[in-house]
């Protein structure tokens, strides 16, 4: 967490509404996915939050990335451009996938040039893809049960189990190479069964494809859905990291390379928002406080997301429930109508919101003629490493 006084210090420099990035809390989060799930590649699904500066921190950890348009595609290629060439050729196998079932014919032509990893799941998508990106590796997207989930994605996505083998077959005859399968257990899963069940339904269809004739499967994304602790209810990641680690040693082979993608994970408690009173009125004895971001900004993610945020104070004071708005004409824009908050709070005076890096200034607008918030990035270096002692006692020879 970010000392209060460094986002006063922050909204004061920069104005307000802003959305103040933690490189450190990105580098803590990419870590800890990374030491729970030793055998699984995290390729970051870019749509939580597409900031160029958080695709490099989390490149330069380590990960690879989930995109599913073009332009999401540029951010992370435009991202590697210090490589040197040879590299950056070797890295678009390892570094991206592209994991959008559904792709447009004028994405595919672009793509086939990368000879991308895509996904798919359904029998037009296959003659899409024979035809505009034949060099294109591929992975079958599985329909999985999202039971529990915060925002459900297995309706509109995914082959029914029955199918799978059908699908795989026929983009053998295509000419086509599956390498493997992926699926998503629905965002900010709290119901751990989820990945238990995709985990089992996957292993049957590898089963059944190689009793079928067909054995390059050699791939299983296991997507995203690891959820951020928002509330108490949620348990630790580590709980759900070892039920994946038994199932994946217990259901597949060690030479099945295991990636996922997560979004929400890697980025939701990096970023917090800091935003300031426009306006107070009291409305029917509760005190109201109208923000200058509201949910068409910094919190779409009420609206699109079916997400919570909480604002806090900078300050104490006596404490009643009001309403937070925000500053559009729309009375849609409500960001809580039970908020626990100080009532002598003046104009001017500044609130905030914590672990908002998820699904919030990516879907911002500028609706209203209000813009998005200012972004600031913290602690973008990696901590200095101390000098080791040979180093030191070098440097005091020379
Ligand atoms: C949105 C999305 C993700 C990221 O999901 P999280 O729940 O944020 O981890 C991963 N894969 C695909 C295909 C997605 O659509």
């Amino acid at each position: 967490m970010i000392p209060l006084s460094r986002l006063q210090g922050l909204a004061k420099e920069r104005g307000t509404p802003l959305f103040v990035v933690d490189h450190d809390e990105l580098r803590r989060s990419y870590a800890e996915f990374k030491k729970r799930l030793p055998r699984v590649q995290a390729y970051y699904a870019v749509k939580a939050n597409p900031d160029p500066a958080i695709v490099k921190t989390l490149y330069e950890a380590g990960a690879s990335f989930d995109v599913a348009s073009m332009p999401e595609f540029m951010i992370v290629h435009e991202n590697i451009q210090h490589l040197p060439p040879k590299e950056r050729q070797d890295w678009i196998w390892d570094k991206i996938i592209y994991a959008n079932p559904i792709k447009a014919v004028e994405a595919l032509t672009q793509l086939d040039y990368y000879k991308p990893l895509v996904t798919y799941d359904n029998l037009e998508e296959i003659r899409k893809i024979q035809k505009y990106a034949p060099h294109a590796g591929l992975a079958l997207r599985l329909k999985v049960p999202n039971t529990g989930a915060m925002v459900e994605l297995s309706s509109k996505f995914g082959a029914a189990p029955g199918d799978a083998v059908d699908l795989i077959l026929a983009a053998e005859e295509a000419g086509l190479a599956v390498e493997g399968l992926s699926f998503h257990v629905g965002s900010q899963t709290s119901n751990f069964e989820n990945y238990v069940q995709a985990l089992n339904l996957a292993a049957g269809v590898f089963k059944e494809a190689k009793e079928r004739g067909y054995s390059k499967m050699n791939l299983l994304d296991i997507g995203g859905g690891f959820p951020v602790p928002y509330d108490e209810s949620v348990k630790p990641f580590h709980v759900l990291a070892g039920r994946i680690n038994a199932e994946l040693d217990r259901l597949f082979a060690k030479d099945v390379q295991i990636l996922a993608e997560p979004g929400r994970f890697l980025v939701a408690t990096a970023a917090t928002s800091v935003v300031k009173i426009i306006g107070k009125a009291v409305r029917e004895g509760k005190t109201c406080y109208y923000v200058n971001d509201g949910v068409y900004h910094t919190y779409s993610g009420i609206i699109f997301d079916h997400c919570k945020y909480h604002l806090k104070p900078f300050r104490k004071g006596p404490t009643q429930i009001c309403s937070v708005f925000g500053p559009t004409c729309d009375a849609l824009d409500v960001i809580s109508m039970a908020e626990d908050l100080p009532t002598d709070l003046e104009l001017g005076e500044l609130l905030y919101s914590e672990q908002i890096g998820a699904y919030s200034h990516a879907s911002s607008t500028t609706f209203n003629g209000f813009p998005p918030a200012k972004v600031a990035h913290v602690n973008q270096r990696p901590p200095e490493r101390a000098p080791s002692r040979r180093r030191r006692e070098a440097e005091l020879v020379g």
